[in-house]
């Protein structure tokens, strides 16, 4: 059962900035045509907001691209509209991944939207609980491997050799393609733009912004910044047993490693760690200073930016990459209590005035 849209009303494959979902809407730039059974949830055309505080602070204009506003919350719905439409295309009836959790989400959203049957291999309690919520509303089979996330993607990995089962983690292109696209809405919103902050996991993210860029002819500094318990792309080697509070990049061995240094190579840019308490520190000033509730992981952009300042740089971008909301536990980790309050005035006055 199909239950893409590839030529409802107009209106079906409208989202709510005003674009349609990204492959209608970057169609000439993405490996599909119009006729293609496209699966989407209006992912994409995420909020670009100034970020007035954090600019006095590095001397530099910083925007932050909100792609906790995806669908699923998390940019990982960019590429996964594209690697489930493909998968659809090809005739998959299934679709896996190993994941830190915002894949799996986003994975099971699309798998559902597709009539597609969907799988998650997760490691064992180091997922953030909204995600979990969501790859089990949307009905994934989810795994919880007695392992990290570089051994779930090595054995997802092997499976999909021996049965027909799509591959959506990001060593899959069409992730890639797809994640490409906030490129060049960054470019189109921008104009000029001399620096990009952004997280690293499994380095796709990077590696498709820096593919985005290219095509759109633009070549920023790219800064990307990995946890210090989780950072082999800062040491070289990699890391047998990553820990860290952000766990959407807690990963050893980045499976996009080269294209990584590649990119970091050709923008003349840097691959840095932000220790946790510095990852922590930028996630509450976010929240607290610009009205921005992101991940830990998507913090580490802005920590490395607070760390190192814009080195020159004018107008920077921060890819805040998914929604606080994804981690409840870790933000109730870090904030002060609610207050007891009695049911009348006097009280109430207290508890609010006091
Ligand atoms: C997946 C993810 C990352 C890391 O992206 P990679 O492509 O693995 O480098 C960063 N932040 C969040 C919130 C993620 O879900």
């Amino acid at each position: 059962m199909s239950t893409s849209y590839p030529s409802g009303p107009p209106c079906a494959q409208r989202g709510g900035h005003g674009h349609p979902g990204l492959i209608h809407r970057f169609l000439d730039r993405l490996p599909f045509e119009a006729d293609d059974p496209i699966v989407t949830l209006m992912e994409g055309s995420t909020p670009l907001v100034h970020a007035q505080w954090l600019s006095e602070r590095v001397g530099a204009q910083v925007y932050l691209k909100i792609e906790g506003a995806n669908p699923t919350g998390s940019f990982k719905d960019r590429g996964m509209c594209c690697a489930v439409t493909q998968a659809v295309k090809e005739g998959s009836e299934a679709v896996i991944c190993a994941s830190t959790g915002n894949t799996a989400a986003s994975a099971a959203a699309y798998a559902a939207r597709a009539g597609l049957r969907g799988a998650v291999i997760v490691p064992d309690g180091k997922i953030a609980t909204g995600k979990l919520a969501q790859a089990l509303m949307h009905g994934a089979r989810v795994i919880a491997l007695r392992g990290n996330f570089d051994e779930a993607l090595e054995l997802v990995r092997e499976l999909t050799d021996k049965h027909p089962i799509a591959l959506v983690n990001s060593v899959n292109p069409y992730r890639i393609a797809g994640q490409k696209t906030a490129g060049f809405e960054l470019v189109e919103e921008l104009g000029q733009i001399d620096a990009l902050c952004i997280p690293v996991g499994n380095a796709g993210n990077i590696t498709a912004y820096w593919e985005g860029f290219q095509e759109a002819g633009v070549a920023p500094r790219l800064f990307g910044f990995q946890a210090a318990g989780a950072a082999p792309l800062v040491s070289g080697l990699r890391v047998e047993k990553p820990e860290t509070v952000a766990s959407a990049i807690r990963i050893g061995n980045p499976a996009r490693w080269e294209e990584a240094m590649t990119a970091m190579t050709q923008s003349n840019g840097r691959i840095s760690a932000v220790t946790d308490e510095e990852i922590l520190d930028a996630y509450r000033l976010l929240a607290a200073m610009e009205g921005v509730f992101c991940e830990p992981a998507s913090a580490a952009s802005v920590a490395g930016l607070l760390k190192f300042g814009a080195d020159g740089a004018e107008t920077v971008a921060c890819v805040l990459t998914g929604h606080g909301l994804k981690d409840p536990q870790t933000a109730l980790e870090q904030t002060g209590s609610v207050l007891p309050c009695e049911p009348n005035l006097s009280a109430v006055e207290k508890a609010v005035l006091g």
